[in-house]
């Protein structure tokens, strides 16, 4: 196997060496799960090789981006080959005139953000793992982030694909085109598909012009459920702000010690922002001020000075990685992570997940794009503590089932892959059998990302080894 792979891609670019097969073994979730070898392909032509070759001896494939995933959507859990498409990073075409761009999969976004900016441009999902993740693997997962709220989430970008098949065809999906109606709407079926029907070699995406101003907002409250009316209510009035973000204290906590912060310590922080032309959208940003009053909002700073509008950002994309400095012993488990309901019940979901921590003496932190009523929880936990393990189970099962009463949905932006797989049985009952029936026209032999999505194993927890001492410990 190894010296087929080398004839396609070049000794350096197949590595079956246990530091990398360890490292390629995981990615932002818990799971890990070796490869038997990682390939780095530069082309279509020789991802269409190498899934001809693994198609024909029914060898495990797993699509793999940058591994920032938080679901285990990149983790090879039957093993074979890991196809790392990182080396595929050209963008190949800016066309504004025609408000798109041609890229490779492996573009990082904030890299294409500043390729865009000269034109005038920008490509709208705002994921916090911007800095990294990339634009194969952000369509795989329908990422989002903070300004899908105004600007839609990637499937929202995606005008056409150019996708190899697991028999190693390549088919063009979608046009170049801002509006197509002819049949099928393939590309936006492999949005989301988690590399399970194909492997993305190219992207046509839609751009956005670049707004001419902006303004940030910061509001803190008191009171959590303060906080949680506030962001129903702006999003009632009809005002579409480009960011609408929570935070909770245990979130502000975490910044302020990873960052210096300074931030008051308080149950809740709204932060907001609007852009476009200040003129129209000065008076959003006066009826935004007085809706955070009415609700109890105190100390509130509204800035456009870029340099304030930064650093307010940069707390809110660190809150992932700070919530790890939280308290010692104690790591932060991504599970639950971003459960999504419908905005007008996001007071409801929030005091939900805050009182299910109580019920189960756990540390949960709550943060997001609540604007869109996304909400990630932060379970700070010691997994070596076998009683503390058994009640953040039971409290992860406790809020999907506060989700699916809430009617909303198991992922809004992180995807499904092993963590969340049986909540989105349990939501998708209806749609199992139609699922596993695209994957078998797309993947007949099943190599493409196998057990991943309706799938995946039931028990998540020891069907790969988890990255810290749990299963040892059992
Ligand atoms: C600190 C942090 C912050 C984050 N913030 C956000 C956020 O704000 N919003 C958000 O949506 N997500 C967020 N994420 C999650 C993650 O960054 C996104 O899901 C991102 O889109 C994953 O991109 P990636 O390149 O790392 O993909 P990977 O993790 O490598 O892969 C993800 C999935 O895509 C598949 N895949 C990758 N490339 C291809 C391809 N070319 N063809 C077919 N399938 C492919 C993989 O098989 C896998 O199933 C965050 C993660 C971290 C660690």
């Amino acid at each position: 196997m190894l010296e087929e792979l080398r004839a396609v891609v070049g000794d350096e670019n197949v590595s079956d060496d246990a530091a990398d097969r360890y490292v390629y073994g995981s990615d932002a979730s818990m799971h890990q799960s070796s490869p038997s070898v990682v390939v780095r392909p530069v082309s279509a032509g020789e991802v269409q090789k190498i899934l001809r070759f693994a198609n024909g001896r029914k060898i495990p494939v797993v699509p793999r981006g940058a591994g920032t995933g938080e679901s285990g959507s990149a983790v090879p859990i039957d093993g074979g080959i890991v196809l790392d498409l990182k080396r595929m990073d050209r963008i190949l075409e800016v066309r504004p005139e025609d408000m798109f761009c041609r890229v490779e999969p492996g573009v990082v976004n904030d890299e294409l953000n500043r390729q865009l900016k000269p034109y005038g441009f920008f490509f709208p999902p705002t994921p916090a793992s911007g800095k990294v993740c990339t634009i194969g693997g952000m369509i795989a997962n329908n990422a989002s982030g903070m300004r899908a709220m105004k600007y839609g989430a990637t499937r929202d970008a995606v005008l056409g694909l150019k996708v190899v098949l697991a028999n190693g065809d390549l088919v063009t999906m979608g046009s170049a085109t801002i509006i197509q109606a002819s049949g099928y709407q393939l590309e936006r079926l492999m949005v989301g598909s988690e590399g399970t029907l194909g492997v993305i070699v190219e992207a046509t995406l839609r751009v956005r012009p670049l707004p001419e101003e902006r303004t940030v907002g910061r509001a803190v409250f008191y009171e959590l459920t303060q906080a949680g009316d506030a962001i129903s209510k702006i999003v009632a009035t009809g005002i579409v702000p480009s960011a609408l973000e929570l935070m909770d204290e245990v979130a502000i906590k975490s910044v302020n010690k990873a960052l210096g912060a300074g931030l008051p310590e308080v149950e809740a922080l709204i932060l907001f922002e609007c852009d476009g032309v200040k003129a129209s959208f000065h008076h959003e940003i006066k009826k935004i001020k007085r809706i955070l009053e009415e609700c109890g909002a105190f100390d509130i700073v509204i800035s456009d000075d870029p340099q304030e509008m930064e650093k307010l950002w940069e707390v809110r994309s660190s809150v992932f990685p700070a919530t790890s400095m939280y308290k010692e012993n104690r790591i932060r488990a991504t599970l639950a992570e971003d459960v999504t309901a419908p905005v007008s019940r996001l007071r409801e979901l929030v005091e939900g997940i805050h009182q299910i921590a109580r019920d189960n003496d756990l540390l949960i932190g709550t943060y997001g794009h609540a604007g869109e009523g996304l909400i990630h929880t932060a379970f700070l936990v010691d997994p070596r503590l076998p009683d503390e393990w058994d009640r953040t189970r039971k409290a992860v099962d406790e809020v999907f089932a506060l989700v699916r009463h809430l009617g909303g949905t198991t992922s809004g932006e992180h995807g499904i892959g092993i963590s969340k797989a049986p909540y989105f049985k349990k939501e998708r009952q209806d749609l199992l059998e139609l699922m596993r029936g695209v994957k078998k026209v797309f993947d007949p032999n099943n190599i493409l990302n196998p057990h991943k999505l309706m799938d995946a194993p039931e028990d998540f927890f020891t069907a790969t080894k988890l990255r810290y001492p749990i299963k040892e410990r059992r």
